[in-house]
């Protein structure tokens, strides 16, 4: 199975044979996006169209095969940035016809999930999901058949964010802070010598009543405003934007986010009487985020199942392994015709 990902801005080919990675290749355009701040999405687009290419060169080389040891074509149909996606999945028809081989549209949530079988084997019967992206930070309710039942794999959404992504955040506190594009990293190396209690910034949806009402939804944009006016009060009060001050300020969000997304994550699981948590997208690189995740699972008798970091973040390994495991599971192919969809729901796993 050949997979093909290119939702925003990571080009990623690999190839897979059921849940062995036999290669893969990543190529960003995350350098050419820094001084605007985020992701350029006509940019990110004509960036897919120059790498894809070189990049399955560099897959294919990886895993010693050529295109005609491809068996069937996998690609990202969506969720994701319009133009983005259509790059891949015009590659990925092309190769389909090309090689007569059969094509499946795959959702970029679901494998963000799936990818964890190159590393640890089957999925679990049941499992509760989380996703922390730049885009993306959800909660997903996983079943995947035992063995190799037909049809049984199903994802449906628990909750999500009502407003600012996890990986969102980190990249405005970032800027807020003062550093670089994507903040992600840079909040978490300020982190490390700043004190996770310097500050009580809010835990969005935590309250009584809004446990209630959201469950499992998450809001960052609150905790946002709050490392805002905390910035702004220690600029009037005549301080520095720099060096303990902001290493206290990430330490302090990065424990507010991960608090929340721990908390949420674990009680969904006990609620739905699962045994086992997955960890996926690039906020999983957050050690504070996988560390309190590890510890609160542990504690409440969870297994927790984190990807290596490369297969954190957007790449064609999970589109790969997603194609593989459904077309075991009897979904698909696609037709010729699929369209890409920017918004596709997370319980369509293949179109
Ligand atoms: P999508 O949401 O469609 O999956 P994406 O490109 O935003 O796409 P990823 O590439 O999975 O998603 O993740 C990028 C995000 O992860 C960025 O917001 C980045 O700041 C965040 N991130 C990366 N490393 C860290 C880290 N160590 N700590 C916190 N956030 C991180
Ligand atoms: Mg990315
Ligand atoms: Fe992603």
């Amino acid at each position: 199975m050949l997979g093909i990902e290119s939702s925003c801005d990571e080009t990623g080919v690999a190839l897979v044979r059921g849940a062995q990675l036999l290669g893969h290749a990543v190529a960003s355009s995350v350098d050419e996006h820094v001084r605007f701040g985020g992701v350029v999405p006509e940019i990110a687009s004509r960036a897919h169209l120059e790498a894809l290419l070189p990049t399955m060169r560099r897959a294919c080389e990886e895993a010693g095969a050529t295109l005609a040891d491809v068996d069937a074509v996998a690609v990202t149909a969506g969720p994701g940035l319009a133009g983005a996606l259509l790059v891949g999945v015009a590659a990925a028809k092309a190769l389909a016809l090309a090689l007569d081989v059969p094509l499946l549209g795959v959702n970029h949530l679901v494998a963000h999930v799936a990818v964890d079988v190159l590393v640890s084997g089957a999925l679990p019967e049941r499992s509760v999901a989380l996703l922390v992206s730049g885009g993306h930070t959800e909660l997903l309710d996983v079943r995947s058949p035992a063995g190799t039942g037909v049809g049984a794999l199903r994802v449906e959404l628990l909750g999500q964010t009502l407003d600012d992504a996890a990986g969102e955040a980190f990249d405005k506190v970032a800027r807020l802070l003062g550093l670089p594009y994507p903040g992600g990293p840079h909040v978490q190396r300020a982190a490390e010598s700043g004190d996770p209690a310097a500050f009580a910034f809010p835990r969005g949806l935590t309250a009584a009543h809004d446990l209630r009402r959201h469950p499992y939804d998450f809001s960052f944009s609150g905790l946002k405003t709050a490392v805002a006016r905390q910035v702004d009060a220690h600029r009037r009060a005549g301080g520095e934007v720099d060096g303990p001050f902001v290493a206290d300020v990430a330490a302090s969000f990065s424990e507010a986010v991960a608090d929340v997304l721990a908390r949420k994550t674990v009680s969904a699981a006990q609620d739905r009487g699962v045994q086992t948590v997955l960890l996926g997208g690039g906020v999983a690189a957050n050690a504070r985020v996988r560390g309190l995740l590890a510890e609160r699972c542990e504690a409440a008798g969870l297994a927790l199942r984190v990807p290596p970091l490369r297969l954190c973040t957007d790449n064609g390994a999970m589109v790969a392994a997603l194609g593989a495991l459904a077309l075991a599971d009897g979904l698909g192919p696609s037709p010729l015709d699929l369209a890409t969809d920017p918004g596709l729901p997370v319980s369509t796993i293949v179109v």
